[in-house]
């Protein structure tokens, strides 16, 4: 499971680690935030409306879930519960409290933080997106020094510095070999 600040590059890192190990399958999150240009419904997340994510809190079909600046995300439970059972690695990538949730219920996972080499760097990287409003980026930042005081907690952490390097440290961390 990885989780790391808004803006760390967290999904760029997740895409080319997929891109390389093609047998590990990465859950999709339902959230209720709006798409970003160039997101997909059923790609990139489920997009739900807050009665109908809630609906499925209520029914027990999240693995975890949490509320980050405003919005909801959560693991379906099921996808992960049968790819589980088929044997395939499963990748979670999801913010602290859902990680939280997670290792509670699955205690023997792996627990991963991505960090920015820097504060500066992370708050230049999620205004860089250039897609939240300026409410939004002060509740990621504020959330981001959170999450990046946890550290402790986790089973280890990579400084998300070059891409490349990166990449193999993650691999080397779960135990993949390179290409
Ligand atoms: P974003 O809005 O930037 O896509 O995601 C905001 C945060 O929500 C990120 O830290 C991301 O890892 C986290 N997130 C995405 N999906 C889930 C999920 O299913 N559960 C939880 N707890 N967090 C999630």
């Amino acid at each position: 499971m990885i989780t790391g600040p808004s803006g760390v590059g967290k999904g760029t890192l997740v895409a080319r680690l997929l891109g390389r190990h093609p047998e590990i399958w990465l859950s999709i999150s339902a959230t209720t935030r709006a798409p970003r240009p160039g997101e997909e419904d059923g790609r990139h997340y489920r997009f739900l409306s807050r009665e109908a994510f809630e609906a499925q809190v209520a029914a027990g079909g999240f693995l975890e879930w949490a509320e980050f600046a405003g919005n909801l995300y959560g693991t379906p439970r099921q996808p992960v519960e049968e790819q589980l059972a088929a044997g395939r690695p499963v990748l979670l990538e999801i913010e602290l409290e859902g990680a939280r949730q997670v290792r509670r219920t699955f205690p023997a996972g792996q627990q991963l933080l991505i960090q920015p080499p820097s504060f500066a760097e992370l708050e230049r990287r999620i205004r860089g997106r250039g897609t939240d409003a300026e409410a939004a980026i002060q509740k990621r930042l504020a959330r981001a020094r959170i999450e990046l005081e946890a550290v402790a907690e986790f089973d280890a952490c990579l400084v998300n510095d070059d891409l490349e390097e990166s990449l193999k440290a993650l691999e080397l961390l779960l135990g993949l070999s390179g290409t």
